[in-house]
């Protein structure tokens, strides 16, 4: 049984179409990495899948339920959990809170909620001491592990992470990849969609590269790893901090202008 799929996808915003035919399957207890470069379409995905956004033709299954025109809170609670490209913690909110808000859509009392507070603080001793703090009193390394532990608190069958390494130091990543191995022992699926192409496949039971809104590869992850065309295009360089930082400053301020644009044509339609 297959955790998630998506055949023949097609979703864009306001007319324009950002990805065409898409097919990806996340086998149950698998972790599934989604690589490719900015702006190539990959939260575009995870937004359909999540239901923030409704795709334009294609099917999303959920085992053998079709979710793509569900609203996002029925998707929450189907099981399917989204923790979002820079986390979106809630900075004057205390960690327990923010926890807290990750179980609202599963509607469960006060004695349920302390329960999966504690499984999170079992699974993620980092958080235990810090319960009562501002979440913005994180590291970023934590706060990570914060929106995972916000995502597992819906009790979900699917794990969907947009970046998650975006802005940590390497060690911090690999902690952070550590702990989606081990989500993933414990039989949850998983689907990663990241940049960080090296280290998403190296951990990936399957992968799909996403070029410009098409899967242009798929493979395990680690045939992928080895394959001349993807070390070529997204491992050849490695990319300092500092060009992260920047290329990522220089796409909000193209992703807001496109925006603004999309919102001007759809204005005078
Ligand atoms: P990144 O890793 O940089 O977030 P991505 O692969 O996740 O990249 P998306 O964020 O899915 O890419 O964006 C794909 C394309 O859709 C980009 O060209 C982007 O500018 C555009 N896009 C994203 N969100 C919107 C929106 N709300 N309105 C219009 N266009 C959008």
């Amino acid at each position: 049984m297959n955790a998630l799929e998506v055949r023949g996808l097609v979703a864009g915003y306001g007319g324009i179409t950002v990805l065409r035919d898409i097919e990806l399957t996340v086998p149950q207890g698998a972790l599934v990495a989604l690589v490719g470069a900015n702006g190539a379409g990959k939260s575009t995905l995870l937004k359909c899948v999540s239901g923030i956004i409704h795709p334009t033709r294609g099917e999303i299954r959920m085992g053998d339920r079709r979710i793509e025109r569900s609203s996002a809170s029925a998707i929450v609670r189907l099981g399917v959990a989204h923790v979002p490209e820079r986390r979106q913690i809630f900075g004057d909110l205390s960690v327990a809170d923010n926890l807290r808000l990750g179980a609202y859509s599963s509607r469960v009392g006060a004695p349920e909620l302390s329960r999966r507070i504690s499984e999170m603080t079992d699974l993620f001793p980092a958080l235990r001491d810090r319960l009562a703090d501002d979440a913005s009193a994180l590291s970023g390394g934590q706060q990570q592990i914060l929106a995972i532990a916000r995502g597992l608190m819906s009790r979900p069958r699917i794990l969907m992470l947009d970046e998650p390494s975006l802005g940590l130091a390497p060690r911090v990543v690999r902690e952070i990849f550590d702990v989606l191995t081990h989500l993933r022992s414990e039989g949850m699926s998983i689907l990663l969609v990241e940049q960080n192409a090296r280290d998403s496949l190296a951990i990936a039971d399957h992968a799909y590269v996403l070029e410009t809104g098409r899967i242009v590869m798929a493979g395990t992850g680690s045939s992928l790893l080895g394959s001349d065309d993807v070390v070529a295009r997204y491992l050849g360089v490695g990319a300092s901090q500092d060009d992260a930082e920047r290329r990522d400053r220089v796409r909000r301020i193209a992703e807001r202008l496109r925006d603004e644009l999309v919102r001007d044509v759809t204005a005078k339609r």
